[in-house]
């Protein structure tokens, strides 16, 4: 274990940009002054952002939860139908999904996540015909969407490689992949959870098959369904080490568990300062990632507040729908105007940014703030037919 005096030490020389061990990684995990901590990784963020790090960003997007029969079962999901089960099953016509793309690009929206579970019958061909729809009639929507979970799933439904897969899928319209199903990437914590998903290596080496082949993701970390610090900062390293390799994760975020309505009892969630702590600890580990995303739909507005004084220059987006989130007990909710004061009261200037970061919108002068109060999060387990609580969903929702 490294002494006091040393972690400071550390933790100057990480807030100079020298990159740290694992090992040193978790002992200012654990055992780093909560502000000294937040304090180096904010060095770290101003150093990466040099001349615009007074500027804190947000996406308008949406989610559509394309269906909920699944054939993965995992343990926290409350959310997915066996498909034996008719009664509680559904899924959702491309007609309602075109709709859906119409709303989000009449209110501002630039960007659609497109979840769902393992539905047995939806294999590329499935994929391929959507995004070809959405991208046909929408062509300046981003489909940012599905993961490594995903691919592997409809390349077993096709019988082809997952480069086949993620080629065809690309070539039909999707332009990146979010950090679906990443979960807790070691093995312990995720045979936990999700047994029947693919293993942590199996995911990392899926996404780095699809940054090869052109196509970039964020990635993502699940805290507080049990995992041990150890595992977290394990996790951390596995994502770093395919970016030395790739560069492609464009992102990561971590967003914490929402305990209610789903089948993983005895779990509790990770604390705010946990959370604080891990957006900390991923701006000092992962030098070679750009952004890291404070996630306040799942901890609140506050606590994303001061994410971005944590390391954190992103606070994520504002989703027009997410149908899922508050049956799972995430209750934080904002419009625009909501998203933009809470980033300026946070000291930082708002900027609404596209899916690849790039500022459409700097709001720099309050006189000019958008006033279409449409362009809100809707979070309501009703507006979905048969919504219930979908833990993963929700929390990909911030991808
Ligand atoms: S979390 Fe996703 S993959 Fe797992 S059971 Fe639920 S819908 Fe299926």
């Amino acid at each position: 274990m490294t002494e006091k005096a040393d972690l400071q030490s550390v933790l100057d020389r990480a807030a100079a940009g020298g990159r740290i061990t694992p090992e040193e990684a978790l002992d200012l995990y654990r055992d780093a002054p909560l502000h000294a901590l937040g304090a180096a990784a904010d060095a770290v963020r101003r150093r990466k952002y040099a001349g615009i790090e007074h500027i804190a960003t947000y996406i308008i997007e949406r989610n559509i939860n394309y269906t909920n029969v699944c054939v993965t079962a995992c343990k926290f999901c409350a959310f997915y139908a066996a498909p034996k089960d008719t009664e509680k099953g559904w899924t959702r016509d491309l007609d309602d999904i075109l709709r859906r793309c119409a709303e989000t690009v009449e209110l501002g929206g630039t960007q659609i996540m497109f979840q769902g579970g393992h539905h047995p019958d939806y294999g590329v061909e499935y994929y391929e015909k959507h995004f070809k729809a959405i991208k046909d009639a929408f062509p300046q929507l981003v489909i940012h969407s599905l993961g490594a979970s995903e691919v592997e799933h409809m390349a077993r439904i096709s019988g082809v490689s997952v480069e086949e897969a993620i080629t065809r899928i690309h070539e039909a319209g999707l332009d990146s992949f979010a950090g679906a199903g990443a979960e807790l990437l070691p093995e312990r914590p995720r045979k936990a959870i999700a047994p029947l998903k693919e293993s942590g290596e199996r995911w990392l080496e899926i996404m780095e098959t699809a940054h090869r082949l052109g196509v970039e993701s964020t990635s993502t970390m699940l805290m507080g369904t049990g995992e041990t610090n150890a595992e977290r900062i394990e996790h951390l390293r596995m994502i770093r080490d395919v970016q030395d390799r790739t560069g492609g994760f464009r992102a990561f975020i971590p967003y914490t568990y929402q305990p209610e309505n789903n089948h993983l009892k005895g779990r509790t969630q990770a604390t705010l300062f946990e959370y604080l702590r891990m957006i900390a600890i991923a701006r000092l580990f992962l030098d070679n990632v750009q952004h890291i995303q404070g996630s306040w739909l799942t901890t609140g507005k506050e606590v994303g507040q001061l994410s971005l004084h944590y390391g954190a220059d992103d606070l994520g987006s504002i989703m027009l729908e997410e149908n899922v989130v508050s049956s799972a007990g995430a209750k934080h909710r904002s419009n625009r105007l909501e998203i933009i004061d809470l980033i300026r009261k946070a000291g930082r200037v708002p900027a609404q940014r596209a899916t690849t970061y790039e500022h459409l919108v700097v709001h720099d002068d309050p006189a000019n703030d958008p006033v279409d109060e449409r362009v809100m999060s809707h979070i309501s387990s009703t507006a979905i037919e048969g919504g219930t609580a979908h833990p993963e969903l929700k929390l990909l929702a911030t991808n």
